[in-house]
This record gives structure tokens, C-alpha cells and sequence, in this order.
């Protein structure tokens, strides 16, 4: 979701910062796996969320994830998005960004993150807002489903979550996008 320094859609990866090319190997805090919603933090973000189709609620000061400008890790309207998508910042690229070093372990946390979810995913476990997250396995699928959630949740937990506190949304009146 972060980084103003990201690609347009033409950019060789040679030429991407390290942030780009972190966010443009993951996409999951606009999938909707993190979070059922983003929050609008400015005045304007409802204008630009409402222009570019997000699904926003107005009244609780959000829009809805998944993102439908998602198109596979890349942000269809990454010149126009609302606040948050240029600030939010996980775990995992704030200490990239903070302490330095070679990109390549996050690169792999990252491919490894979304390894454990396809899996999880091809055993019919959900990660959508909103699905209740619940497994249904025997025998070594159960011992494997275990295994497999138990890296993911921690994996999450630690390189995920947003590495600063965001503030609280701003609400607009139910309706605020129509007309
Ligand atoms: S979860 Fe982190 S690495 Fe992934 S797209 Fe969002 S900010 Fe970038
Ligand atoms: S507008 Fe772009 S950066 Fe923001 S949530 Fe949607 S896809 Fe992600």
C-alpha cells in the first residue's frame, strides 16, 4: 500500500527503489487479509476514494478491503489514492526502510508469507474480511494445516502489522458520496 516512491506501471524492476519492490512482491495490506478497511484520514481522501471507486463508508470513515484498484500487487490508481495508501507503512518495510540492509530476507519473508496463505487457501481455509477462519482437516492434513497456520499467524503478526499507529478515521455523514 506505502511507498511514494513506487512504479509506474512501465518501471523496469532494476529501477524500483527497495520499497517499490517490496510492496510490488506483496499487496496484502490492500487484500483485504490484514484488514477489513482502511481508514480516511483526511478530508479529501473521500472525494478521491469515492472518484476512484473504493468502496467507502462514509460514516464509519473507511473503505472497504480488498481494494477493488488492487490488480494483483499493483495499485491502478497509485497517483490518486486516498491518504493512507501513501502512509501506511508494516513492519517488515519499516525496518527496511529504518535499519538498512540487503533486501533479499524480506523479499523472502514476504514470498514465504504468501506461500503459507496459498496453502491455507487451497485447503479451503478463507482469509477474506469478514470469513470466519477455520480449518477443516484429519490426520497429517490437520498436523500440516497446524503447522502451516501457526507460521502464518506468527509471520502476520510480526512483519505485517502496521509498524506506526494510525489516527483515528474521519466520518462523514452516511451518504456523504452520492449525488
Ligand atoms: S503489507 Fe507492507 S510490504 Fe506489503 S504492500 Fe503493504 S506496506 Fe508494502
Ligand atoms: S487505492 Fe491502491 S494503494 Fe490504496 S488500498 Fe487501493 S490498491 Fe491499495
Amino acid at each position: 500500500m506505502s511507498d511514494d516512491s513506487s512504479p509506474g506501471p512501465v518501471t523496469a524492476p532494476s529501477e524500483l527503489s527497495g520499497s517499490a519492490r517490496l510492496c510490488l512482491a506483496c499487496g496484502l495490506c490492500c487484500s483485504g487479509v490484514l484488514s477489513p478497511a482502511a481508514p480516511l484520514l483526511k478530508p479529501g481522501d473521500l472525494t478521491v476514494a469515492a472518484r476512484n471507486r473504493l468502496r467507502v463508508v462514509p460514516e464509519e470513515g473507511v473503505f472497504a478491503l480488498p481494494c477493488p484498484r488492487l490488480n494483483g500487487t499493483r495499485c491502478e490508481t497509485y497517483t490518486d489514492r486516498p491518504t493512507v495508501c501513501g502512509t501506511f507503512r508494516c513492519a517488515l518495510l519499516a525496518r527496511f526502510e529504518d535499519e538498512g540492509g540487503p533486501i533479499e530476507p524480506h523479499l523472502a519473508a514476504i514470498a514465504r508469507t504468501k506461500e503459507l496463505l496459498a496453502f491455507a487457501e487451497s485447503k479451503g481455509m478463507s482469509f477474506a474480511p469478514g470469513a470466519e477462519r477455520k480449518m477443516e482437516a484429519s490426520g497429517a492434513d490437520a498436523y500440516e494445516m497446524m503447522s502451516t497456520v501457526h507460521e502464518l499467524m506468527q509471520r502476520l503478526h510480526t512483519d505485517f502489522v502496521g509498524a506506526e499507529t494510525l489516527p483515528d478515521p474521519l466520518k462523514f455523514p452516511a451518504g456523504a458520496t452520492e449525488g
